[in-house]
């Protein structure tokens, strides 16, 4: 999942980044409106956490302009200021939920957790692929019912595939909604991560290679296509 970051206080822009990645996320920052206003109708994302007061060109503004760029995916607001009437005017712009400054680390991952269960329509917290189980609310995977140690790379690119189970995803796919923008997507990085997460499988659920294509998650060897006819 890849997460824009909207912050003019490069200390505290710092520091979501820091607390989103290790919760999994993919992370872009941008530190003023104008940028932001643009990255986010030039880039896919899965949802942004946006601070009110910014240089250049105001929060409410750069939702205004993402939404009538038609971007749907979830933002969380935050603001110094706790005015009703602010709230009010976020809402109407198009925000999903609100955070007053100062907040916990734990508290912004929680809600961008919750938003993004409620706009994916996920019935249930617990994404399944054969023993593979992802908790979306807490961010955990388990196989066999054992917790799966994964690096937050890692946890991105398997978090990206429990969500298109049996689904091609091409290496464009990957990198658009799991990288940060400073990884090359055609360099061997992916191949590598995913031989990686492959070898922490141990074969079930399968990480299909589809030469020339991408990849495919499969929950088992019942789901393996190419089998005899
Ligand atoms: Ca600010």
């Amino acid at each position: 999942m890849r997460v824009l970051v909207v912050e003019d206080d490069e200390a505290l822009a710092g520091q979501l980044r820091q607390a989103l990645e290790a919760a999994g996320f993919a992370v872009d920052v941008e530190h003023d409106g104008e940028a932001a206003s643009f990255a986010g109708t030039a880039e896919a994302y899965s949802a942004a956490v946006l601070d009110l007061g910014l240089p250049r060109k105001d929060g409410l503004s750069v939702l205004r302009d993402w939404r009538e760029a038609g971007c749907g995916w979830p933002v969380l607001v935050l603001t110094a200021r706790n005015r009703w009437s602010d709230k009010l005017a976020g809402f109407n712009a198009g925000a999903d939920d609100y955070l007053t400054k100062p907040f916990l680390m734990d508290e912004v991952v929680l809600r961008l957790r919750a938003m993004l269960r409620r706009t994916a329509g996920v019935a249930a917290s617990v994404l399944r692929a054969g023993p593979l189980e992802y908790d979306v609310v807490q961010g955990r995977f388990a196989l066999q019912g054992q917790g799966l140690q994964l690096t937050a790379q890692e946890h991105r690119i398997l978090a990206y595939f429990m969500h298109h189970p049996g689904r091609l995803l091409t290496r464009g796919d990957i990198s658009e909604h799991v990288y940060a923008r400073d990884l090359d997507p055609d360099s061997n990085t992916l191949d590598v991560l995913i031989g990686r997460i492959r070898r922490k499988l141990g074969g079930a659920p399968r990480l299909v290679t589809e030469r020339g294509q991408g990849f495919r998650l499969e929950a088992g060897p019942e789901d393996a296509a190419g089998g005899p006819a």
